[in-house]
C-alpha cells in the first residue's frame, strides 16, 4: 500500500485555565463607538473591542508558573531575591555579564544612550525604532540606517530583511571615523520592517568588521527568540539547533543589550540593560538610581522580576516559538487565500495589510490605512492600527510626510487568541475586501502637535 502523506498541524503547547470574557457587540454599536472615537482605533475603549491586535507589547498571557511566581515575589527595597533570580535567568539564557533592571525597554535605552553617546556621535542601526532613536538623539547622537535595501521594499521576499549592509556601515566609518561611532545598534527582529530577522551569517560578518574597527555592537533584544526561530527555520546549519542555543549565540556576538520584556519575555511590564564591560555597568548602576530605582529593582516590583525570570525560560522553548510564529503565519495564509494584499515574507509579530492595494480608489490624503482599520473594526470588532501617512506625521516645515507604505498592522499578542479567532479576523478582512469599492475615505478634523496618530480625529468624507 502506498504510504499516505498526512498533514501534521502544529497546535498551542498550552491549555486554558482561566478565561477573560469579552463583550460581544453589534455593528450598530461599533459604528457609534468608532464615530465617537473619531475613526481612530487608539481612541476606542478596550471594552468595545472583541479581538485586540493593536500591539504585542505588554499584552502577553502569563503562564500558571508566572502567576505562581508573583506570589513569591520578594518586595525588599534592596537585594531582592527576585532580582537575583532574574539576573540568573538573563545570564543563563542570554549570557550577558552585568544586568541593570529598568521599568521597560526605553528606561534601558535612556541609561545606555546617556553613557555611551557623546554630542556629535554617529549611531548606525538596522532600521530605527521610535524610542531607541529618540534616546540616541536626546543624548546628542545622530542615527543612520544601515539596513539592507530589501527591508524598504514591501515586494521583496528576501528572508533576512533585518540584515545589515556592511558597505553602508563602512562608508560611515570611512567618513566619520570609528571613534565617533560608539556602537552599532542591532535589533532582533526588526520591528519597523515588520518583524523581519537578521541572519547569523550577517551578524558574524558584522562582528568581524566591528572588532577590526573597535566598535561595539549593542543589541535591541526585544524579540531575540523570535529571530532565533527564523534562523532555525531558514538558515543553513541551524536546522538542528534549538532556539535556546541560537539565542545564546546571537547574544554572544554582541557587547550589551537593551530589552523590553513586554514582548519576548511574556510579561506585561519590565525590561533591563545588559552589558559585558564592567566600567559601563558601574556607570549604569549609578544612573539607574536617578531615573528608575535602586539597581536591584529599577522601577519593577519584585513580583515583576520573578515573572520575567520565568518568562525568559518559557520564551526560548522551541514549541512556544513554533506556535507563536505559526499563529501569525496562519493568519497571513488565511488572508492570502482570500486575495488580501499583505507584506511578505510574514514577520514574527504581526501581519501588515497593504491599504493602498486594498483601497486603490482612495488618495493618500484620504487616509487609506486609517479608513481600513476603522472599517475592519466596524465589521467585526477587531482592533488594528494605522501605519501610514497619519503615523508618519509632518516635517519640521509643516509639510506632511508621504510614506511609500500605507499599512494596517495586525499585531499578535502572545498566547492570547485561538485559531478560531484567526479565522474570524481573516473572514472579516475578506468581507470588507468584498465591499471595498464602496468604502469612502476620511478627513482629519483634529490634529495634535506631536505623534498625531495617537489622538487625531477624523470624519467620513462626504
Ligand atoms: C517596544 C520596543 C522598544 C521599547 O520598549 P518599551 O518597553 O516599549 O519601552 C524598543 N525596541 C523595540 C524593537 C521595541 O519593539
Amino acid at each position: 500500500m502506498k504510504k499516505q502523506l498526512i498533514k501534521r498541524s502544529w497546535a498551542e503547547p498550552y491549555k486554558m485555565k482561566m478565561v477573560e470574557l469579552l463583550k460581544m457587540t453589534t455593528i450598530a454599536h461599533r459604528k457609534k463607538a468608532i464615530k465617537e472615537a473619531g475613526y481612530n482605533t487608539f481612541l476606542l475603549k478596550s471594552e468595545d473591542v472583541y479581538i485586540d491586535l493593536l500591539t504585542d507589547s505588554g499584552t502577553n498571557a502569563m503562564s500558571d508558573q508566572q502567576w505562581a511566581g508573583l506570589m513569591i515575589g520578594d518586595e525588599a527595597y534592596a537585594g531582592s531575591k527576585s532580582f537575583f533570580r532574574m539576573e540568573k535567568a538573563i545570564k543563563e539564557y542570554y549570557g550577558y555579564k552585568y544586568i541593570i533592571p529598568t521599568h521597560q525597554g526605553r528606561g534601558a535605552e535612556n541609561i545606555l544612550s546617556k553613557i555611551l553617546i557623546k554630542k556629535g556621535d554617529i549611531v548606525p542601526g538596522n532600521m530605527y525604532f521610535t524610542t531607541t532613536r529618540l534616546h540616541q538623539e536626546l543624548a546628542g547622537g545622530k542615527f543612520y540606517d544601515i539596513i539592507v535595501d530589501e527591508a524598504h521594499d514591501p515586494n521583496s521576499e528576501f528572508l533576512f530583511k533585518g540584515n545589515v549592509d556592511i558597505d553602508k556601515l563602512d562608508i560611515l566609518v570611512k567618513k566619520y571615523g570609528a571613534k565617533r561611532i560608539p556602537y552599532v545598534s542591532i535589533a532582533t527582529t526588526v520591528n519597523m520592517a515588520g518583524g523581519q530577522p537578521i541572519s547569523m551569517k550577517n551578524l558574524k560578518e558584522l562582528r568581524v568588521y566591528t572588532k577590526k574597527n573597535g566598535i561595539r555592537i549593542i543589541h535591541d533584544m526585544t524579540r531575540v527568540a523570535e529571530n532565533a526561530y527564523f534562523i532555525q527555520q531558514r538558515e543553513k546549519g541551524y536546522e538542528k539547533k534549538s532556539v535556546k542555543d541560537i539565542v545564546k549565540e546571537i547574544c554572544s556576538l554582541t557587547d550589551g543589550a537593551t530589552m523590553s520584556a513586554k514582548k519576548d519575555a511574556l510579561v506585561n511590564i519590565g525590561g533591563f540593560m545588559a552589558i559585558n564591560d564592567y566600567d559601563i555597568f558601574e556607570e549604569a548602576r549609578n544612573l539607574v538610581v536617578v531615573y528608575e530605582g535602586l539597581h536591584t529593582y529599577g522601577g519593577l516590583a519584585g513580583r515583576d522580576m520573578e515573572a520575567i525570570a520565568i518568562g525568559i525560560a518559557e520564551s526560548v522553548n522551541d514549541h512556544h516559538q513554533r506556535a507563536r510564529v505559526g499563529q501569525v503565519e496562519y493568519l497571513g495564509h488565511q488572508m492570502e487565500s482570500y486575495g488580501i494584499p499583505i507584506v511578505k515574507p510574514i514577520g514574527s509579530h504581526g501581519i501588515f495589510v497593504d491599504a493602498r492595494a486594498f483601497l486603490p480608489h482612495l488618495t493618500q490624503d484620504e487616509f487609506p490605512a486609517q479608513t481600513l482599520a476603522a472599517e475592519i473594526y466596524i465589521d467585526s470588532g477587531v482592533r488594528t492600527m494605522e501605519r501610514g501617512v497619519v503615523s508618519a506625521g509632518r516635517k519640521a516645515n509643516g509639510e506632511n510626510y508621504y510614506p511609500k507604505l500605507e499599512l494596517v498592522r495586525f499585531t499578535m499578542p502572545r498566547r492570547v487568541y485561538t485559531q478560531a479567532h484567526m479565522d474570524v479576523i481573516a473572514e472579516s478582512v475578506a468581507a470588507v475586501y468584498e465591499r471595498r469599492s464602496k468604502i469612502k475615505g476620511l478627513k482629519m478634523v483634529y490634529e495634535p502637535k506631536y505623534l498625531r496618530f495617537f489622538q487625531a480625529r477624523f470624519e467620513i468624507k462626504s
